[in-house]
């Protein structure tokens, strides 16, 4: 059973951070070297810096330690240095690398808290990230009390936030949203945006990808003045794409810590089950019964599809809970709360839940219909062994169609996928 201490990370796992330490040069300093291999989060081995160096503010400090953050990510090492003096980012970097501490620090670390006045706008593709967002700037500015956030997005009353926005005790510094929702805002002139210095994009792909929602982000960057930094982070980057990105920057620091080919998944255990569509049932049944599992998340391509399979488990007592585009927003928030929350420790869920969520409890998914595309198979299986730590993916593969993906997924990431064996060391998958 996992244990409840939090949802940290445990670098001294993560097979890249091993990897470089080995990869170090030899110092003059041998002794310190060898500690450093041995010791729990010898990031400090590898690179001298610690989040003191980035001279950031005491409240921000304060609040890094009280979360349990000892030593910045290699992508926080990159990013955080040239951020915080309002350099415009562009930053590719696998799920689960820390890349939303990168702006939440930046722009916390920078933002004048004027009364009535909307400073910082984030903007990400789903309401879930939006609300994980918006906790990350609650975690990090419990030392600043006079910097406000707030979170709006679609599918809540519209006239809560133009409440808020309205008054000026209530206006947030720092706005994180759904392009749709802040949009409207705009538009029925509740929500200024003329004072913004700081504009951030999360997930940009998935933004700028989809054309409306594209269109949406446009209208809403020319709301804000000329003059801005701005920032875009994502686990997947096309070169198309970073064409487009850079359209919004200027001169922009560009920081891939993994080149989207060489995107491995380390730490994480991958394979197939071929299986036709009747078969499948049964098979997750004897999975869900023989594996071990801290918490697992099986996705399916649609939202009967989700509805069904979730009724199917709960109804053989698995603790089992849903979670799909077509439910109201307040429900959708409350299950993936309790999900989090280890209240249940099987999640069904569409792809709405796929992208940029931070479940580091989940060591074990399972396609249950597998992905549209190899991109999205990245983001689902990235539940899994994030950070490193380990996990395992099994992908249930019923057609041509099917397979056609699999192939596509594997010479993407350069991975192998080989057939699920009859039986798995437990510990190649689940943190002892
Ligand atoms: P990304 O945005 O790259 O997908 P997140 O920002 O969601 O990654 O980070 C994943 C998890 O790792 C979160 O729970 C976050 O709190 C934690 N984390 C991020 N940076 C650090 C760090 N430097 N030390 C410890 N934990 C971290």
């Amino acid at each position: 059973m996992a244990d409840h201490h939090d949802d940290l990370v445990d670098y001294d796992e993560y097979d890249d951070v091993v990897e470089s330490i080995n990869a170090v040069p030899a110092t003059n300093e041998p002794e310190a070297t060898e500690e450093a291999k041995d010791k729990k989060g010898s990031y400090v081995g590898v690179h001298s810096t610690g989040f003191r160096d980035f001279l950031l503010k005491p409240e921000l400090l304060r609040a890094i330690v009280d979360c349990g953050f000892e030593h910045p990510s290699e992508v926080q090492q990159e990013c955080i240095p040239q951020s915080i003096l309002g350099m415009d980012i562009l930053c590719q970097a696998k799920s689960g690398m820390g890349k939303t501490a990168v702006f939440v620090l930046a722009t916390l670390q920078q933002v004048e808290a004027v009364p009535g006045e909307v400073a910082v706008v984030v903007l990400c593709h789903t309401r879930e990230l939006a609300f994980q967002i918006k906790n990350e700037y609650a975690r990090f500015s419990k030392y600043l009390p006079e910097v406000r956030s707030e979170v709006f997005y679609g599918g809540t009353p519209l006239k809560r936030d133009q409440d808020i926005l309205k008054n000026k005790e209530l206006c947030p510094h720092i706005l994180v949203g759904t392009p749709g929702r802040i949009l409207a805002l705009i538009k029925d002139k509740t929500l200024n945006l003329k004072n913004v210095k700081h504009f951030v994009l999360d997930e940009c792909d998935k933004m700028l990808d989809q054309i409306d929602m594209r269109r949406d982000v446009q209208e809403i960057f020319r709301a804000t003045p000329h003059h801005k930094q701005v920032m875009m982070f994502s686990a997947t980057l096309s070169k198309d794409t970073r064409v487009t990105c850079k359209k919004f920057m200027q001169n922009p620091l560009e920081i891939y810590v993994d080149d989207e080919t060489k995107l491995t998944l380390h730490g994480l255990q991958q394979y197939f089950v071929g299986i036709t569509e009747a078969q499948k049932n049964r098979k997750l049944n004897d999975l869900l019964d023989s594996l071990e599992f801290n918490q697992v998340c099986i996705f399916v391509k649609s939202v009967a599809r989700a509805d069904q399979l979730n009724k199917l488990l709960t109804d053989c007592n698995f603790p089992s809970i849903c979670i799909h585009g077509s439910m109201p927003q307040e429900e959708r928030i409350a299950r993936y709360k309790a999900f989090k929350e280890f209240n249940r420790r099987i999640l069904v869920a569409t792809d709405v839940f796929a992208r940029g969520l931070d479940v580091s409890r989940v060591n074990v998914v399972i396609n249950y219909d597998v992905p549209d595309a190899a991109d999205t198979y990245l983001h689902r299986v990235g539940r899994a062994g994030r950070f490193g730590t380990k996990g395992l993916a099994v992908t249930f593969v019923a057609d041509d169609k099917d397979a056609e993906i699999l192939k596509q997924i594997q010479s993407r990431f350069e991975v192998q996928i080989p057939e699920l064996p009859d039986e798995i060391d437990v510990s190649t998958y689940m943190t002892a």
